[in-house]
């Protein structure tokens, strides 16, 4: 068997954690420079406030039903889900972290167990000692422990766990069940199968095998068994290197001088490429862009995109930062404001994978790795930005998030205060 564990409009739930008088009130948690409503507690989702809607436009319902509107604190966000961690990992002999939000358990072996009873008390257990409300689905494989955890967020009654294993029941469940909300299954797929008249997960697990190999090759077949109770999808829980790094930010205010633009992005490259060396990756290739404000659409828009390559894959903070400094000299346009910037580490390769070209000099690039080692080691004593390329200038624009909660549990200056009389 396998559990899934997942945190319940998670961002908006640890706002609560420190103001319990807003439980039962509608919060919302808003994405980068308070763009859009990126977390939304169910009262929120009840005055109709949809997932990525823009801030400006929800302003009304805001105002008139008192909505608590939070900046995102992802110093918050990420301890908490640390808390739900070490609470899971008295369940299960593995856990796999699959988001900020949700792991998947390995119940595998655990023989004996009431597992109704065992979701609904993982669920008690992550509520009493973290205040998050977490919902556990168990079953067969992940893909049906997945669809187990939403029917938790359905039917309160069922106190937060919910063990789904008798073909009957999970007939029942998978009948009622839309395809496009399947894990595994995405946008284009949900489309093609409605197209041949598969609106349900069990619409699809009646396809023949066959077919459903043609169409949708191995990952459609392993949805296709996952949700049979045949489980193959892998459980991981060691430590997996990205297949790509993405570092980008809008910016609170609009961006117009080359300067300033190309400082951003070396800050952005500079992060990417901290980001590779923890993991041991190299890039080979990465693409730097740079938009400007699509909200604005009487203004002139530009969305621009250049890729680097780099002949030799490089982790060294000089070749990255230089590449994309290259890179957005060439993408900027004149006249335009631009509002949201980034680089994507798209080719990588671990470092144990590199292979030298005959002709190349390796003592340039080893001089490279002896400076960046140097860099990484200062800003490892003296924090982050104690040292960095003069072409960062004075760091980046500050994001505004004026909305932002204290770091209750991450920095002592914020530290709860409570009085006792
Ligand atoms: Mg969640």
């Amino acid at each position: 068997m396998f559990a899934l564990a997942d945190c319940n409009n998670f961002f908006a739930s640890c706002e609560r954690v420190f103001r319990p008088e807003l439980q039962g009130k509608p919060v919302i948690v808003l994405s980068n420079n308070d763009g859009c409503a990126v977390a939304r507690s169910n009262e929120a989702k009840a005055l109709g406030i949809r997932m990525g809607d823009p801030f400006f436009k929800i302003r009304d319902i805001v105002e008139k039903n008192d909505v608590a509107v939070f900046s995102g604190n992802m110093a918050l966000y990420g301890d908490m889900s640390q808390r739900v961690r070490w609470v899971l990992e008295d369940f299960a002999p593995a856990i796999e972290v699959y988001s900020i939000d949700e792991a998947f358990l390995d119940l595998r072996g655990m023989k004996d167990i009431d597992f109704d009873a065992y979701a609904k008390k993982i669920s008690a257990e992550c509520w009493r000692l973290t205040s998050i409300p977490v919902s556990v689905g168990i079953a067969p494989s992940k893909t049906l422990a997945k669809i187990a955890s939403k029917l938790c967020k359905q039917y309160p009654k069922l106190r937060g766990g919910c063990y789904m294993h008798r073909p009957q029941d999970i007939e029942k469940v998978l009948r009622r069940f839309p395809i496009e909300d399947v894990w595994g299954i995405g946008r284009r797929t949900a489309a093609k199968l409605h197209s041949m008249g598969v609106r349900t997960a069990w619409d699809y697990t009646q396809l023949p095998e066959y077919s459903v190999r043609k169409i949708f090759a191995l990952p459609g077949l392993r949805t296709w068994r996952e949700l049979r109770g045949e489980p193959c999808i892998e459980f991981e829980d060691g430590f997996e290197a990205k297949q790509s790094i993405c570092v980008s930010r809008s910016f609170s205010r609009e961006v117009v001088e080359v300067g300033e633009l190309v400082e951003q992005i070396a800050n952005f490259a500079s992060t990417m490429a901290e980001k590779l060396r923890r993991q041991k990756s190299l890039v080979s290739e990465m693409a730097v862009f740079a938009y400007t404000n699509r909200f604005k659409d009487n203004e002139p828009q530009t969305y621009g995109n250049s890729l680097v390559h780099f002949p030799q894959p490089v982790s060294d903070q000089r070749t990255i930062v230089s590449g994309a400094v290259a890179a957005a000299q060439e993408l900027f346009r004149q006249g335009y404001g631009y509002k949201k910037a980034g680089v994507v580490a798209t080719h990588l390769i671990p470092e144990s994978d590199l292979v030298h070209s005959l002709f190349e000099d390796t003592s340039v690039a080893e001089r490279e790795q002896r400076l960046t080692s140097a860099l990484d080691a200062i800003n490892g004593t003296f924090g982050r930005g104690a040292v960095k390329l003069a072409v960062q200038g004075s760091g980046r624009i500050k994001s505004s998030s004026e909305r932002q909660s204290p770091h209750y549990t991450t920095l002592w200056s914020d530290i709860p205060k409570v009085s006792v009389k």
